[in-house]
């Protein structure tokens, strides 16, 4: 599911939702719809958003992704020999909507190789990405990224023109919050462009049936890496409740 989401008003940071609120529509309504490698899954009876309930802590968290840690000390460092595919993509869906090349950001950014083909076309950009092995090869070909979340970048606010966010908010811990944070960074008409797997899906959706009679675990939850897994209600739910944006999107 891609999601292409236009600024419209500036919001403060608030204190989020509550443990037992969801954190799309603040219903206090769920299902416990069965466990993913012994973490528990929750679905909002309202929105349909999917939770890990409780949520892990920082400790379990980083011993949930020690298991990833070295895997880019063996990926490409040659940047030009990876596909320009998802970069010619991102390209014409911006020009789609009538963003001009400018500046852009791309949270998650990985080895950075598709902000390395967005140069090409002129595009001037940044990253950021937690992975420091994945930074590094980003870095030694000269691109400009931060190595943290959203959350550690220390650049201009409302200077964006356009932030990719691809395969990163259903692993964050605070959905509403990050999104906040992209949103400052973003200028009077900049756009948000949104990638999430899409648990309503009919694939998701059966999958979920299957697993409520069968109770074997739901096969579209990636849990606990993937902490939440969204429907487009609930992902335009936390959307528009957090800053307050209009929504669009390409592909569900
Ligand atoms: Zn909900």
């Amino acid at each position: 599911m891609i999601l292409y989401i236009g600024k419209r008003v500036h919001r403060s940071v608030g204190d989020g939702p509550t443990a037992e609120e969801c954190e799309s529509c603040g219903s206090l309504d769920h299902d416990l719809i069965g466990t993913k490698r012994g973490w528990h899954l929750r679905q909002c009876k309202s929105c349909g958003l999917v939770a890990v309930k409780p949520l892990p802590d920082e400790d379990a968290l980083r011993r949930i992704y020690q298991m990833s840690a070295g895997y880019y000390v063996t990926a490409s460092r040659d940047l030009s020999a990876t596909s320009p595919d998802a970069a010619i993509d991102l390209h014409r869906l911006l020009k789609g909507i009538g963003i001009k090349v400018g500046k852009l950001f791309d949270v998650g950014c990985s080895t950075g190789a598709l902000i390395f083909h967005l140069r090409r076309f002129g595009w001037d950009v940044m990253g950021c990405d937690v992975n420091a092995d994945a930074v590094a090869i980003a870095r030694s070909s000269g691109l400009d990224v931060y190595h943290g979340s959203i959350d550690d970048v220390d650049c201009e606010q409302r200077h964006f023109d356009a932030v990719n966010m691809s395969d990163v908010l259903e692993h964050v811990k605070s959905p509403g919050r990050t999104l906040q944070r992209v949103h400052s960074l973003l200028n009077e008409r900049g756009v948000l462009v949104l990638r999430i797997p899409n648990a309503g899906c009919g694939f998701a959706r059966s999958t979920l049936f299957l697993s409520k009679i069968t109770r074997l675990p739901w096969a579209q939850s990636e849990a606990p890496y993937h902490l939440f897994e969204y429907s487009h209600q609930s992902i335009k739910g936390i959307l528009e409740k957090e800053n307050r944006v209009s929504c669009g999107n390409n592909s569900i």
